[in-house]
């Protein structure tokens, strides 16, 4: 039997495998990112390439052990010399690992990457939930500012907007410091301690284990109990609460429209103060598109100097289905314009010369090296979507002249060869 694809992941192909697939083809996803790297370069953001693997205790020291990242969903193997190494299950950690071992901290501050690449996490593979994923991420390093915050939100929302995409949320909220989530932790076990029975069994284990995940929890009743929780607001400290209302000033004054969460706390342990989220009714029940935060303490944590950082990962399957759902505009990459057909040896070899002449000048070019039938391979060129065929017979090579075939129109040109690059231009 041919070996098949794992659960979780799929190709991408030039063309949907399906039409349940139909977000999911190369042109797409190459716009979507091509489209994220713009904005963000246009922001000063500059690119970092981290690697696949990490040694796993980077990803347990910096997501969280509590974690269900740490606990259950990374693919964890061990190397020949048996050290333990994880594949990425995000992009926040690596860069900071970068950062620190690099010291880029020595380029002045503050230092602002992008990164593009797949994530792996190991999820029960459902609508939105895949084991690899795209992220489109950014990490703006060294500012403590909330304007660093609202640049870091309101870049994320250009690229959508850029991209056509309606509908969206913007839900923001704080967590504060260690120290007042200390307080917050405390309050929230004498909330739920009473009614623990009430809760789910994962929200039940989540309660001995890391009881701000309850507030993640998808179970009805278990949201219901959660409505009438403490709020993490109420903990906040001075200066915390004045980024918070610096941070909504300056989303307001972009017109950037938010709502404020006060349960949203994120499945990670280094946020500090700012955390957002971004959804989108369209997508269904994984509704969330992007998340991010504020980390002032995760570099230390890595050994660093202290230094205050914010960013966001946006995950782009989920990207992609809800543009193609909305029925986005999506701008095509160039493609074959020509097909260049030659008959008989002695053309054959002086079209092969045309080509490269032509694509040194920039024209989309193909050749054709069979030697079947030409109404075969006009068929063939038209299923393909290539508008234009040349045709390069022994009567054309000693005219000088080539035959050009419009193959929509029907219609064909005699062109002369030293005409050929100016009149191909003006199609
Ligand atoms: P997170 O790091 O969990 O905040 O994820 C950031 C974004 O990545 C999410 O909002 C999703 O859009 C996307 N994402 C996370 N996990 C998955 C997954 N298993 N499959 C597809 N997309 C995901």
């Amino acid at each position: 039997m041919p070996i098949s694809i794992p659960k979780g992941v799929f190709d991408v192909l030039p063309f949907p495998l399906d039409s349940s697939m139909e977000w999911n083809t190369s042109e797409r996803w190459a716009y979507v990112e091509s489209v994220a790297i713009e904005v963000a370069r246009s922001y000063g953001f500059e690119e970092i390439r981290i690697p696949i693997f990490e040694h796993t205790e980077l990803f347990i020291r910096s997501v969280g052990e509590q974690t269900d990242i740490a606990q259950k969903e990374m693919f964890t193997f061990l190397d020949r010399g048996n050290r333990s190494l994880s594949l990425r299950p995000e992009g926040t950690a690596s860069v900071m690992r970068s950062y620190v071992e690099n010291h880029l901290s020595q380029r002045g501050l503050p230092q602002k990457y992008y990164y593009l690449g797949s994530m792996f996490r190991y999820e029960r593979p459902q609508a939105g939930r895949y084991r690899q994923f795209g992220q489109f991420g950014l990490e703006a390093i060294g500012s403590p500012s909330a304007y660093q915050d609202a640049e870091v939100i309101d870049l994320m929302l250009t690229i959508y907007k850029k991209l056509g995409l309606k509908k969206l949320q913007v839900m923001i909220n704080s967590v504060g410091t260690p120290q007042t989530r200390k307080q917050y932790l405390d309050a929230l076990r004498a909330f739920f301690a009473p009614r623990l029975t009430e809760l789910s069994q994962d929200s039940q284990t989540r309660f001995e284990k890391n009881v701000l995940r309850i507030l993640d929890s998808k179970d009805t009743t278990d949201k219901k109990i959660i409505e009438g929780a403490p709020s993490i607001l109420d903990f906040l400290d001075d200066a915390s609460k004045q980024h918070f209302a610096l941070l909504q000033t300056l989303l307001g004054n972009l017109g950037i429209d938010f709502v404020i969460n006060d349960k949203l706390v994120r499945g990670l342990d280094y946020y500090t103060k700012t955390v957002f989220e971004i959804t989108c009714d369209d997508l269904g029940a994984q509704s969330t598109l992007a998340g991010g935060g504020r980390y002032d303490n995760l570099i230390q944590e890595l050994e660093g100097p202290a230094t205050p950082s914010v960013g966001f990962a946006m995950g782009l399957e989920r990207l992609l289905q809800v543009l193609h759902r909305q029925n986005a505009p999506i701008k095509s990459l160039p493609r074959t314009q020509f097909l260049l057909i030659a008959l008989g040896q002695e053309a054959k070899c002086a079209a092969f010369s045309l080509l490269k002449q032509l694509r040194e000048h920039h024209l989309m070019v193909e050749m054709e090296y069979s030697d079947r039938k030409i109404g075969a391979t006009l068929q063939s060129a038209d299923k393909k979507n290539i508008p234009y065929a040349l045709i390069l017979g022994e009567e054309e090579l000693a005219g000088r002249t080539i035959t050009l075939k419009s193959l929509k129109e029907r219609s064909s040109d005699s062109i002369s060869l030293d005409k050929l690059i100016n009149h191909l231009k003006t199609l």
